[in-house]
């Protein structure tokens, strides 16, 4: 078998043979030709046989290592022109357009992505972080299915923070299929608006849309009106009126949204899926309650240096985790924290009781009428706890008891989505290093999100590689 043959079937680019190959101290190179003899422009797909000119020099991407090699494919292209888009390299077959590695191994990086941290990967496969990041941009917006946002039920949406303190992703999660199915960089209102942007686009006018005012009455309740020409005609409206088209779009499916207890993304839902039902995810509630905990904690160890007993406040400092991890999750050290917490008693272990009764209420197998109960009876608990951040905590609970009691309700699981948000907190971590903020988001979708990656020779048994 001659050497590039041989070749060939190594590498296993789909549309080229191989010309030449040839050893350099660090790499292989091999040279290939493409088999067709159209040009393809690689933003658009219009071909054509006539070549506008042919590159100077070779193109060069990266292939998957052969062996200890890193192999180099190096391919002559020619150039085209694209009534759309104008002169253009020709694209390959085997790369995405734009890009410096084949597509096997994009889809070696991606995988990887998902699975292991930034030093393993930069050392195994010896590229840098932020190479990692586009890579991963690029094969997220090549795999997601364009449904993806197709048939939303019950989603929620909740931000992460990312790269420095006070600055956010927001993520939409499907609950029924436990999926992160949309993000963008921001939080709040603003973050949510654009959510219901891309849920359903606004339509393109020419003109800006007049001002729907002033609704007018149909038999069941008020309906907010577009000029004529850009909604939907309802047969009972009168001079050419028409319903607007966001009315009946993929938002108008959304039973439930499910968020924290800030105000921004309430006012978004009201105002983009008025039917939906606002659900206050309870481990929200829980991290409130753990954030109270942490305030009585703090003073009082501050009370302790402040009156100079610096021994107690040193062992006091360390019993942070002894509070706030789940008992049935302590190691024997912090265990024994606790238990010595407990015995002196005190305001921070009352703290810590009621924590843990709020933390008992979601419970998962709890009825709802239980939980109903629970709440009466923790809210009078917490309004007389004379300790100020559970008072504080109180107030917020009475005034979303609503929402928290449809999050039981509907049945919006608090193990399941805490477990997602504790992946999603690990993988965001894991992006801190990609400079933006969309190859983080595609990180967070790679690895929690509706995309199924392969591996190249899974890609090759599949036939798709
Ligand atoms: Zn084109």
């Amino acid at each position: 078998m001659r050497v590039t043959t041989a070749f060939s079937r190594l590498v296993r680019l789909p549309g080229v043979w191989v010309r030449k190959v040839r050893f350099e101290p660090d790499r292989v190179i091999v040279e290939v030709a493409l088999r067709r003899r159209r040009l393809v422009c690689p933003k658009c797909g219009f071909s054509t046989r006539a070549r506008k000119d042919t590159r100077p020099e070779d193109s060069v991407w990266r292939h998957l290592d052969l062996g200890v090699w890193r192999l180099e494919v190096h391919c002559r292209r020619r150039r085209l022109w694209c009534p759309v888009h104008g002169a253009r390299t020709e694209g390959v077959p085997f790369a995405p357009p734009g890009s410096e590695f084949t597509r096997d191994f994009e889809c070696l990086v991606a995988w990887l992505a998902t699975k292991a941290d930034k030093s393993t990967i930069q050392r195994m496969l010896r590229v840098d972080w932020d190479t990692v990041g586009r890579i991963v941009k690029r094969v997220c917006d090549a795999e997601l299915d364009p449904g993806w946002l197709d048939d939303l039920f019950d989603v929620g949406v909740d931000e992460v923070s990312w790269k420095r303190q006070h600055k956010y992703l927001t993520l939409v999660v499907d609950h029924q299929r436990r999926q992160v199915v949309w993000g963008c960089e921001g939080s709040g209102q603003a973050a949510a608006d654009e959510f219901f942007d891309q849920l359903d686009p606004p339509p393109e006018h020419d003109e800006p849309r007049a001002a729907s005012e002033p609704a007018i009455m149909v038999p069941f309740g008020p309906c907010p009106t577009v000029p004529a020409g850009h909604g939907i005609p309802g047969a009972w409206l009168e001079g050419g009126l028409e319903l607007e088209p966001a009315l009946v779009a993929r938002a108008g499916l959304l039973r439930a949204v499910s968020m924290d207890m800030g105000p921004g993304y309430a006012k978004s839902v009201r105002e983009h899926a008025p039917q939906a039902i606002i659900c206050i995810d309870p481990y929200h509630v829980v991290q409130l309650a753990n954030q109270a905990l942490d305030e009585v904690r703090r003073a009082y160890w501050n009370e302790l240096r402040r009156v100079g007993n610096q021994q107690a406040a040193k062992r006091f400092k360390d019993s942070r985790w002894s509070l706030l991890k789940k008992p049935e999750k302590l190691n024997d050290e912090q265990a024994a924290t606790l238990a010595r917490i407990k015995a002196a008693g005190g305001e921070v272990w009352r703290a810590y009781e009621l924590k843990e009764a709020v933390r008992g209420i979601f419970q998962a197998g709890l009825l709802l009428e239980d939980v109903e109960v629970l709440i009466g009876r923790l809210l009078s608990r917490l309004a007389r706890s004379r300790l100020e951040p559970f008072v504080k905590l109180g107030k917020t609970i009475r005034k979303h008891r609503d929402g928290i009691l449809a999050a039981i309700r509907l049945g919006i699981n608090q193990g399941r989505t805490e477990a997602l948000n504790n992946t999603v907190r690990l993988i965001t971590r894991r992006a801190y290093g990609f400079h933006s903020a969309k190859a983080a988001l595609a990180l967070v979708l790679l690895t929690c999100g509706p995309i199924t990656i392969h591996l190249p020779h899974e890609l090759h048994a599949l036939g798709i590689g």
